[in-house]
């Protein structure tokens, strides 16, 4: 197994995936597989290591840049692709089955689904009609807002740049979800049950910013939850709970969707409370 793609910010991956297969007794190892950034490099690399039948290289998380470049590849290789991953266009999982065959998948927008279904308690169904405020309409704000719109909730996309916004609510506004953009500004007259930042305002070194320098939307059954993990606790959430709200960190989607690919991996449910540890002892 491996985190192919770029290894700075899935440096965290390796010692969580290990020490899952350890306490799992897996005859396993997950190591960092840098390649450049074109699809010729990928795919001449992925498929070494697929022919290589010493290697009985199993699957592989796949990060920035080559998320586009793992569809295609799967695609190409006679694979199956998650829809859901195919609509987001990018995909982060890769599996070979034990029939050889591949599969790819994105376990981004799964790991952000259950962790706000289990703060409000609630399951993926169960999501429609809900509301949420996503903030940003980058990468992960994409693979949030599919995700919550494939449930059918009712999703606002706060954004920066508004025409990002629309762009984003447009592709996933499919009945029975509602997806609308906003700008910005706006966050501050949201009435959503759960808020979602997806941008890198708070993040590491500025420390002090937030993307909701009004906290009046913030009620204390709002859910408020950042995608930052650097640091774990960011402004957005210090600010939340002081307005008495359930908060979700970061290094909360990063587990779950890591623990996804556990799963998928070895057909075994992660040691979630494992991979908390063993990521907060890395972040300390
Ligand atoms: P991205 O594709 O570059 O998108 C960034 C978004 O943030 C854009 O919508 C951008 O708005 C907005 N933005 C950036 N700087 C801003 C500012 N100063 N003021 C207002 N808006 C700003 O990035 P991404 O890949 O989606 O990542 C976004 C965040 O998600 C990062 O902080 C990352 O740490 C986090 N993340 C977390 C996980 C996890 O597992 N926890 C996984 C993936 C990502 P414009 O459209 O106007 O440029």
């Amino acid at each position: 197994f491996g985190v192919i793609g770029y290894p700075v910010a899935h440096s965290m991956s390796p010692p969580i995936h290990n020490a899952g297969f350890a306490a799992t007794s897996q005859n396993a190892i997950y190591l960092p597989m840098p390649i450049p950034p074109e699809y010729e490099h990928f795919k001449a690399t992925v498929g070494c290591w697929l022919d290589d039948k010493s290697l009985d290289f199993s699957g592989a998380s796949v990060t920035i840049p080559h998320k586009q470049n793992l569809l295609r590849f799967v695609a190409e290789s006679g694979g199956t692709v998650e829809p859901l991953a195919q609509t987001i266009g990018a995909a982060n999982t890769l599996v070979r089955r034990a029939n050889g065959e591949l599969f790819a998948c994105n376990t981004d927008y799964s790991a952000a689904l259950d962790s706000v279904c289990d703060a409000l308690n609630t399951t993926r169904p169960q999501l429609a009609g809900r509301r949420v405020a996503v903030i940003g309409a980058g990468g992960a704000a994409r693979a949030i807002v599919a995700g919550f719109a494939h449930c059918g909730a009712t999703v606002v996309v706060y954004n920066r740049t508004r025409t990002k916004a629309d762009n984003l609510a447009h592709q996933f506004n499919v009945p029975p979800a509602k997806v609308i953009g906003a700008p910005l500004e706006k966050l501050c007259d949201s009435c959503c049950e759960v808020v979602i930042n997806c941008t890198p305002i708070g993040m590491h070194p500025h420390v002090d910013q937030t993307p909701m320098p009004n906290q009046s939307p913030l009620r204390p059954d709002t859910i408020v939850f950042d995608t930052i993990y650097n640091p774990v606790q960011t402004r957005l959430l210090t600010a939340a709970q002081q307005a008495g709200c359930v908060t979700i960190p970061g290094t909360e989607m990063f587990v779950r969707q890591g623990a996804a690919q556990f799963q998928l991996w070895t057909g075994q449910p992660a040691p979630l409370d494992l991979f908390r540890r063993v990521l907060q002892q890395y972040l300390e």
